[in-house]
């Protein structure tokens, strides 16, 4: 396919469904290239709703008003034990900007997990820190690190965060994680406000560039309490086509089918694989604070979201002919 600047635009903005069909076909080849037709399952852990940062779209910013919650380390290790029992290979504890967690306590915690599951791959989510701290995080065992740079335009980055974020320091984050040879996610909402075709097109560059070993993408969707609570959600079928596009761009990417896209229809996480995705990312959190894990309104945690469902998941995965190896699902190079 013809992934020049312009047909990359066109692919965004037309109205074709051939030329559409065609695009989605394409990605998912690739993607069975690769990967063949698998889709590998992490078991997500929202280890604290605790946030100091600001970021306008975010339901648990720091002056949203919702009840919080953290997840003590013993929690944690028995969220980890039933997602072993239920199969899952990777965790990924993802969380706000919690000064709870240090690297005293991360790393205990990571020394424990992978003491514990010698055959898993821990992926953490816990925003922005400094460069010694993420040493310390990868010498403790951690493999991966997924922190979404959001945009990779600075001034609508500057839109969407308070002034005391920095879209340099974001970006640093993400080539000090490289540096210390963890596989490295990041990733951008669709559809957040002020973005545009030209916005996205830096995503794309950044992606093409940059190559991370993930890339998170999902729909923008409002959250009440937020400056953004009257915005509109991000479209699903453009989320659709730029999972498609970074399929192609980047083949050897792990793409994940997002919470968010399950979230505003019934089956965006199917579309999704059909679209050149090939992760999925069930909840594994205590039941009880799911809820309060609420970065966005309605965010799905129940059904094949929730991690206790993952046999239900395999099956409405294997309907469309895709297959859940029972691995860890490292990037392959
Ligand atoms: N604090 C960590 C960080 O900054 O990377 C991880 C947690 S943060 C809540 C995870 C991701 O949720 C963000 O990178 C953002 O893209 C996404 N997110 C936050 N609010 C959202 C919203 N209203 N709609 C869709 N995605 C949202």
């Amino acid at each position: 396919m013809n992934l020049s600047s312009n047909n990359i635009r066109h692919l965004l903005t037309t109205s074709d469904p051939v030329a559409i069909d065609d695009l989605f076909e394409e990605a998912s080849r690739t993607r069975d290239e690769v990967y063949g037709r698998n889709v590998f399952m992490r078991g997500l852990i929202e280890i604290t709703n605790h946030c100091r940062n600001n970021c306008l779209y975010c339901g648990i910013r720091r002056s949203a008003t919702v009840h919080r919650y953290r997840l003590s380390p013993e929690q944690i290790l028995q969220c980890c034990a039933e997602g072993h029992r239920l199969g899952f290979r990777t965790f990924v504890l993802q969380g706000g900007e919690d000064a709870w967690f240090t690297d005293e306590v991360l790393c205990r915690l990571l020394e424990d997990i992978k003491r514990r599951y010698p055959d898993c791959a821990v992926t953490l989510s816990l925003g922005e820190r400094g460069r010694d701290s993420f040493r310390r995080l990868r010498d403790a065992g951690a493999d991966r690190y997924l922190l979404r740079h959001e945009t990779a335009d600075a001034d609508h980055y500057a839109s969407l965060h308070p002034s005391e974020m920095s879209f340099d320091h974001r970006m640093q984050c993400l080539h000090d994680l490289r540096d210390l040879g963890f596989q490295v996610g990041a990733g951008f909402m669709v559809g957040s406000p002020g973005q545009t075709v030209d916005t996205l097109m830096k995503d794309l560059e950044f992606i093409q560039t940059f190559r991370p070993e993930m890339v998170g993408i999902g729909p923008f969707i409002p959250a009440d309490g937020t400056p953004f609570e009257h915005e509109r959600a991000g479209s699903v079928e453009l989320t659709l086509r730029l999972l498609a596009i970074i399929r192609l761009l980047h083949p050897h990417v792990l793409l994940p089918a997002t919470t968010a896209l399950g979230t505003l229809h019934p089956t965006g996480r199917e579309r999704a694989i059909m679209a050149g995705a090939n992760v999925v990312m069930p909840n594994l959190s205590p039941q009880d604070t799911r809820t309060l894990y609420s970065i966005y309104n309605n965010k799905l945690s129940t059904g094949s979201e929730a991690a206790e469902s993952a046999a239900d998941l395999r099956l409405r995965l294997q309907a469309i002919g895709f297959d859940i190896p029972d691995t860890r699902g490292d990037y392959e190079k």
